[in-house]
């Protein structure tokens, strides 16, 4: 970008798509470190993980059974004679050769000469030899040796979130530990001349840091690892000095001091720490004041201080940056497209993130807005909550119109229910 172009920018409200692009644009993919199995779980493996073994090691049975030749079975019922038991974990050399069979169980390796294995159920076994009933398919009931993995396939794939199906795949290849990509380093840094501590009593004009919490909350929720730093009042000098220590962290989400009066200081004390403002101010309600800007890799979001507008700021803008910055591909939240029950008026040229509540009817999802959608209405956002995203050209949203809405969590997407 030239430098003419960014100054523009960051002298311009700008629509939320462009707001969200820059911001995906420039957050880094971080870097690599080796975490042990065990807690690998939620990250994004940073480099492929090949196999040196196969899984499974050597073709065995999945069931409790017979190891038969097929060949054998063409007059079945047949009588095989039994040269061997195998249970699992105990290899057995005797070969199964015309007219014999070896017993073996779950899991054992198949001997040589065998090819298939009838299970238990269609035998009968008595006086060292086993009748078999029915004739099984060529093949039965044999897992052959790397059909899960074979030596030198890719098991896990580098930019795969690690899910428990992959833990369980690494461990049976012997991974003890992988590189998967760090987790970004969050500074939380309140500010506001109003703030007390949540163990304080507020007194007349005060208000709770309660945006620490929740940012620290959705950071982590987000994969990333939150550094909380103290309350800094509305001084440029403290604010520029807070700034600069929360700069060791890859992201610094300030709240509080971004808009336009006397005490909105964070912007003046950003380019006073060095960072270089990308822009300032989105047409977009709630959260018009976000700042966004960096200092080289590091990223720093202005957050607005009312606590549902740095809350939908953080999810629509700050997690996908987070999440690119793991290595995830998928960066978003979900997005389900919803009939709106009644109409809603809204800022015109402005897009709207409705608080709606959605539920599944025959017709498909409707979402419901809630009553309260005032910026510090922090409750209208919990459990069960979702965004509805009213477009900038619109005054109103008519009644059964579809709308995106954001997703905010899994329990809003369909009615819970016992699968069977
Ligand atoms: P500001 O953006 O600094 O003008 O703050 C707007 C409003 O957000 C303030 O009047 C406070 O009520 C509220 N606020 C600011 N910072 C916080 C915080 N850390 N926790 C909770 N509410 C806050
Ligand atoms: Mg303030």
């Amino acid at each position: 970008m030239t430098q003419g172009r960014a100054a523009a920018i960051a002298r311009r409200v700008i629509p939320v798509g462009e707001a969200l692009a820059t911001v995906c644009a420039a957050a880094p993919v971080l870097g690599a470190e080796r975490v042990p199995l065990a807690g690998a779980l939620g990250r994004v493996a940073a480099a492929d993980v090949v196999s040196a073994r196969a899984v499974p090691a050597a073709a065995n049975s999945a069931m409790d059974g017979f190891a038969v030749r097929h060949a054998d079975l063409g007059g079945a019922p047949v009588r095989l004679r039994i040269v061997g038991v195998e249970p699992a974990g105990s290899v057995i050399d005797t070969p199964v050769v015309p007219g014999t069979a070896v017993k073996l169980f779950t899991g054992s390796v198949i001997p040589p000469g065998a090819d298939s294995v009838v299970k238990v159920e269609d035998t009968e076994e008595r006086d060292g030899m086993v009748l078999v009933r029915a004739m099984p398919a060529a093949g039965a009931n044999v897992r052959a040796a790397g059909e899960d993995i074979r030596p030198g396939q890719v098991a896990v794939a580098a930019g795969t979130p690690i899910g428990p199906a992959d833990v369980g795949v690494l461990a049976s290849i012997g991974c003890v530990s992988l590189v998967v990509h760090r987790r970004p380093r969050v500074a939380i840094l309140p500010t506001g001349a109003e703030l007390v501590e949540v163990d304080e009593t507020p007194g007349p004009g005060q208000v709770v840091n309660s945006n620490t919490y929740t940012l620290a909350a959705a950071a982590r929720e987000a994969g990333a690892e939150p550094v909380v730093l103290p309350i800094t009042r509305d001084r440029a000098a403290d604010i520029r000095a807070a700034i600069v220590t929360a700069l060791e962290a890859d992201v610094v989400l300030t709240s509080g001091g971004v808009s336009v009066g006397e005490l909105d200081l964070v912007k003046d004390a950003l380019a006073a720490a060095g960072v270089e403002r990308i822009f300032w101010q989105v047409a977009q309600k709630p959260g018009r004041p976000l700042v966004f800007g960096r200092r080289g890799e590091r990223l720093v979001f202005g957050l607005p201080g009312n606590p549902v507008s740095a809350l939908v700021c953080f999810y629509l803008y700050v997690r996908p940056a987070l999440r690119r910055m793991q290595g995830h591909r998928r960066i978003h939240l979900p997005v389900v497209h919803a009939a709106l029950a009644g109409s809603v008026r809204k800022a015109k040229a402005l897009t709207e993130f409705v608080r709606v509540q959605l539920a599944e009817t025959p017709d498909g999802p409707v979402a419901t807005a809630l009553a309260a959608q005032g910026s510090g209405v922090l409750s209208a956002l919990g459990s069960g909550a979702a965004l509805l995203v009213g477009p900038p050209e619109l005054s109103e949203l008519p009644a059964g119109r579809r709308f995106p809405v954001v997703v905010l969590g899994e329990m809003t997407l369909a009615r819970e229910a016992p699968p069977f």
